[in-house]
């Protein structure tokens, strides 16, 4: 069983949704899993926002532009009346539904279920366009198999058992698609896997199912060696470990969701990157083995925050790192980076929401200093001990730039450097001149 998932420009228009039965072989047995149409999901957004400011008339008038983009969009997709209509009746439908939550009280689990409709259009639309071509395909509903816990964490024992059956019951059809991104959460109300969640959702497939291999595509050849919105003259690499693919994905390349390579490395399932556009680009192979390049990539996530605390009494005192991450997990914040000195140490977190909080609590411990706007740069490669000169090449690139906080030597495949953002674009191009020009 493949598992292939196909990004938003991946069926950004009626062309790219035709095109993609160039690229699936129908023979093969295997589970489609499709974003929603490109920037479909940021207007659902913003109707939701609008709903939230009890802005009705802007939640009104998004809704009726996104439905005549629709509206256009099965107009192109189909020739046959029969489908057209049909796919009418469906888009009609599927905002009919958004529509009706403007006359509600508007909360969060109404805004879920608009952002949801983005993924269960597109995939209603293939399925159409599949059944108007004459490929038997089964579209089978996310929403009955894939669960998060209480915790917020994705339930894979739970999706086999629920989609291997739907799967079984259908011997004769090799061809099943479904919605990325879309869930249940612990209370069996609709939820997402936050943003970009779609490659996710392939991983998560994927382990389940123990598929033999995970495709992501997308718009671009691979992962590459740098941000290609940032700087000129990446490249794409063509092997990477389960290991640097999940580093790189957890610090900021966007061509992946931060957790999705951790499925498919605890089956290690191999996950290929693939480009829609030019579907005979090499793309990039993820498996356990990592490529020959010593110094494979870098990336950047922003959004981060650095808090230091500084006590002199008590940092030499056993059990006071204890005391200081207890604070963290007490308010499920995970950290990122770390550093000590005899006098202070020094955190990162990105997720901000009990902030305050952890502040108070800190300030127990010392003096407290709060710094926001901050973005890692995470370099990955192989700094292994015998790798030596490597650091000072990462080092000669940011010499110009004020570095917060480093962290090196935690594993052998990352060096992880803290700036403030409005110095990121700039680090990214210079260490990447230095390291790989
Ligand atoms: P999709 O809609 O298919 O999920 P995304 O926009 O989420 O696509 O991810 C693909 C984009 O990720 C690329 O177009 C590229 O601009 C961006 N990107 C950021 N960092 C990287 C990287 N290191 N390698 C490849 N693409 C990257
Ligand atoms: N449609 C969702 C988003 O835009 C999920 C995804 O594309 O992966 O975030
Ligand atoms: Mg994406």
């Amino acid at each position: 069983m493949h598992v292939l998932k196909f990004g938003g420009t991946s069926v950004g228009s009626p062309e790219r949704i035709k095109g993609l039965i160039d690229i699936i072989d129908v023979r093969q047995k295997q589970i489609v899993v499709l974003s929603a149409v490109s920037g479909t999901t940021n207007k659902l957004v913003a109707i939701a926002q609008a709903l939230y400011e009890y802005n009705h008339v802007k939640a009104i008038e998004l809704i009726d532009s996104l439905h005549l983009f629709y509206a256009d969009f099965v107009q192109k997709l189909y020739t046959d009346s029969i489908y057209l209509v049909q796919a009418e009746v469906l888009i009609n439908h599927h905002f009919n539904a958004i529509r009706a939550f403007t006359q509600d009280l508007f909360t969060i689990n109404e805004e879920r279920v608009i952002l949801a409709q983005g993924e269960l259009i597109s995939t209603a639309l293939f399925q159409l366009y599949l059944q108007e071509k004459g490929v038997v395909s089964v579209l089978l509903p996310a929403l009955d198999f894939m669960r998060t816990d209480a915790e917020g964490e994705p339930d894979i024992a739970y999706t086999t058992t629920h989609l291997q059956p739907l799967i079984d019951s259908h011997p004769e059809v090799s061809l099943f698609i479904t919605q990325g991104y879309i869930c249940r959460n612990a209370f069996g109300e609709v939820d997402n896997l936050k943003r970009g969640g779609s490659d996710y959702s392939a991983s998560l497939i994927g382990a389940a199912l123990r598929a033999s291999e995970i495709q992501i595509w997308t718009d671009i050849d691979g992962m590459h060696n740098n941000d290609p919105r940032i700087v000129k003259n990446t490249r794409p690499l063509s092997q990477l470990s389960f290991d640097e693919a999940a580093e790189l994905a957890y610090f900021g390349a966007k061509i992946l969701h931060p957790q999705s390579i951790l499925p498919a490395r605890k089956y290690r399932i191999p996950v290929r990157l693939l480009n829609t556009m030019q579907p005979s680009a090499k793309g990039t192979l993820i498996t356990e083995q990592s490529g020959t390049e010593t110094i494979k990539a870098i990336a950047a996530k922003d959004g981060i925050v650095a808090i230091n605390i500084l006590s002199s009494r008590m940092l030499l005192a056993h059990g006071f790192l204890r005391k200081v991450f207890e604070v963290f997990e007490r308010y499920a914040t995970p950290i990122d980076m770390i550093t000590t000195s005899e006098v202070a140490v020094s955190v990162t977190i990105d997720n901000t929401t009990h902030l305050e909080k952890i502040r108070a609590e800190l300030a127990i411990f010392g003096e407290v200093k709060v710094d926001v706007d901050c973005s890692i740069i995470c370099v990955v490669g192989n700094f292994a001990a015998s790798a030596h000169g490597y650091a000072s090449r990462v080092f000669e690139g940011l010499k110009h730039i004020p570095i917060r906080m480093i962290s090196y030597g935690g594993s052998d495949n990352n060096i992880s450097l803290l700036v403030k953002t409005q110095d990121k674009n700039e680090a990214l191009k210079s260490l990447h001149g230095r390291l790989f020009d």
